[in-house]
């Protein structure tokens, strides 16, 4: 297949272009490279069924020659970026999207939307099924993400239905695993790097808010069993391993024999409060489930970590 990936250079994105290049797919890779790096696909430069288009995808796609999917992982993801790229944010899921579907639409291709468990905001269900509708702030600092994923998600069914888009929406839980940056502001890179400098961990709130982690290739596996099933409607893809926030610092000054502290720090507007998949249909729809234990996972991605700290001291 010859397949568009949006958001090709980015963490997640990147990890999906490796897949595909695996299986022996065309790959053409597009970014703006606002939060993705070049470094994530530079192993595929040379490889004549590789292609990177430097683009921003909130201007008018240009691709050439057919395409089978166009993937739309375009987006920044983390609290942080999104509050430094307010504007950015809004425009890439909701101009990005549109884009990136009315490129669908002329080239016949299938569509895959990553939307995000933010769509569910501060959940008032637990865990969170793909039926229930959420508990956003529209004008928060978070909602310029969910408002644009949840827009991104009513023009993907809108595509659907009026023009008979063959569209995948999948819902991604908090993912971790190599290639996130290390000052991306997510929880895990920050605790990882906190740890290995034994500098404070920074615990917002009292810890007691909740998340489940997923490993990069569990998410990986279920976004790709989604392509092989013709289900139009979201799926949560997620690990229910549910944990504080405080028992996961615990877990991360443990996993790498750190002698660093705990330190609190003012908990952020609207940061959800609990946040766990239900992963039902994921199962049922997909035979899917996570399969990398917690402590796995982050072990291979400590060593990770501990690579990129030893290169940039290398380097300075
Ligand atoms: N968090 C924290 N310290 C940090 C970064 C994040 O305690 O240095 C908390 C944050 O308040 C949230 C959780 O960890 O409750 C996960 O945050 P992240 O930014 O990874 O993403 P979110 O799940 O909120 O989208």
């Amino acid at each position: 297949m010859r397949i568009l990936i949006t958001g090709g250079a980015g963490f997640i994105g990147s990890h999906m272009t490796d897949r595909l290049m695996s299986e022996g797919h065309q790959v053409v890779a597009m970014d703006n490279l606002v939060t993705g790096g070049i470094a994530n696909i530079e192993h595929h430069r040379s490889n004549p069924n590789f292609e990177f288009i430097h683009h921003d995808v909130s201007n008018h796609i240009h691709v050439q020659g057919r395409l089978d999917w166009v993937l739309n992982f375009a987006s920044p993801a983390s609290p942080i970026d999104y509050l430094q790229l307010p504007i950015q944010t809004l425009k890439v899921g909701a101009l990005g999207t549109h884009n990136a579907l009315g490129l669908a639409k002329a080239k016949g291709a299938n569509f895959l939307l990553t939307s995000t468990s933010e769509v569910y905001g501060d959940p008032l269900v637990h865990p969170q099924h793909e039926d229930y509708w959420g508990n956003v702030n529209p004008i928060g600092p978070r909602g310029v993400y969910d408002e644009a994923k949840r827009y991104a998600e009513a023009l993907s069914m809108a595509y659907h239905r009026t023009h008979g888009i063959d569209v995948r929406i999948v819902r991604i839980f908090n993912t971790y695993g190599p290639r996130n940056r290390v000052n991306d502001g997510r929880v895990v890179p920050t605790f990882i790097n906190q740890a290995l400098r034994n500098e404070p961990l920074t615990v917002f709130g009292e810890g007691n808010q909740t998340r489940s982690f997923q490993y990069v290739d569990d998410l990986i596996d279920g976004i790709r069993r989604l392509m092989d099933v013709p289900f139009n409607k979201p799926v949560n893809i997620g690990n229910p391993n549910e944990m504080t926030i405080l028992q996961f610092a615990e877990l991360i000054i443990r996993l790498t024999g750190s002698s660093s502290p705990i330190e609190f720090r003012p908990l952020p507007e609207d940061d959800p409060k609990t946040r766990k998949p239900d992963i039902t249909r994921a199962k049922s729809v997909l035979g899917w489930e996570p399969r990398v234990p917690v402590q796995e996972g982050l072990e291979k991605t400590i060593d990770w970590y501990r690579r990129v700290q030893a290169h940039d001291r290398g380097n300075s």
